[in-house]
């Protein structure tokens, strides 16, 4: 594979993904603001660069995967962005979980630019990233995406495409939306049956073998009561998808009032200093009143 691909962002997300192009032999440049970042990935074969234009400017594929708007804007737009030295024709893939909005922004910057957009946030978490089994959620041009396919594919088990640019981003935040108010309520629910007498693991097999059962709730239960906190999708940035969501359903004239208060809880777990710990921890404040 001689195509040359660039992936801005190596956190819990981008590092995972990089290693699964430079496994399907992608000459891949990385940008990750802090360096030290990159030092496992460098040692397989990727080339570091140390600007985000620096990244791009020979990519004919360049995938951003960042905590939110600022930090895309940031590295696509701020000084030696990513955008102004992405070759005419290159396809931009902006994969972290942004809001429609500035996709619909950044969509226009990109066509004047001569290159597509495409938004194509993910399902998965940590785990997924790195065994390249990610489901990526795309909105924009058929064409774009089909000279994308082979890029993504190295990645993910599932590319689905759901509509024109800004529905990718739309549907990931529906997704988060309930998954955030799952597991606010799961924080509740399980504190309950902390303090009520009931045997704690009888009353979790029931809960994960019936209705309310779901992939999100036999993980974060077990990290819950096992407190381990490791990050798999950091506390605050599930307070961010929340926010998203509920500015964007608002569009739609939808008040999203359980988001709401699930964003509450999650606020609260930031003031207690646990926004840079695994969202599960949104427990802990609730245990300890
Ligand atoms: P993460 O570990 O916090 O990584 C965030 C990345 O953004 C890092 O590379 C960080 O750089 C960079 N960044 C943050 N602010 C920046 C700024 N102002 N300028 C430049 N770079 C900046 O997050 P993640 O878990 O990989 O998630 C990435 C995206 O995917 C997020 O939008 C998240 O909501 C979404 N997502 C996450 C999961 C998950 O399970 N973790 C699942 C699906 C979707 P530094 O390393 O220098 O801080």
């Amino acid at each position: 594979m001689s195509e040359d691909v660039a992936i801005l962002g190596l956190g819990t997300m981008g590092a995972g993904m990089a290693t699964n192009l430079l496994k399907a032999g992608y000459s891949l440049s990385v940008y990750n603001r802090t360096s030290a970042k990159a030092q496992a990935l460098i040692g397989a074969g990727a080339r570091f660069a140390s600007t985000p234009a620096e990244a791009a400017k020979d990519a004919s594929v360049i995938i951003s995967m960042l905590a939110d708007d600022a930090a895309s804007r940031e590295v696509w737009l701020g000084k030696e962005g990513a955008l102004a030295a992405a070759r005419k024709g290159a396809i931009l893939i902006e994969s972290s979980t942004v809001s429609p909005a500035w996709v619909a922004e950044f969509a226009k910057l990109a066509e004047q630019h001569g290159t597509d957009l495409l938004d194509a946030p993910v399902t998965g978490s940590r785990m997924q990233a790195e065994a390249g089994e990610l489901s990526f959620l795309v909105g924009g041009k058929d064409t774009a995406l089909a000279a994308a396919t082979p890029v993504l594919k190295a990645m993910s088990k599932e590319i689905v495409h759901l509509g024109p640019v800004g529905s990718g981003a739309r549907m990931k935040l529906i997704n988060n939306f309930l998954c955030g108010v799952q597991v606010a309520s799961l924080a509740e629910g399980l504190t309950w049956i902390e303090r009520s007498g009931l045997d704690r693991d009888k009353a979790l097999s029931i809960l994960k073998a019936g209705a309310p059962g779901s992939p999100l709730l036999a993980a974060i239960s077990t990290r819950m009561v096992s407190q381990t906190y490791t990050v798999n999708f950091l506390l605050k940035l599930m307070t961010k998808d929340l926010l998203y969501a509920q500015n964007e359903a608002s569009q739609c004239n939808v008040d999203l009032k359980t988001a709401e208060v699930a964003r509450g809880l999650f606020e609260n777990a930031i003031e207690q200093g646990l926004g840079d710990k695994d969202m599960a921890s949104v427990i802990e404040p609730l245990r300890n009143k």
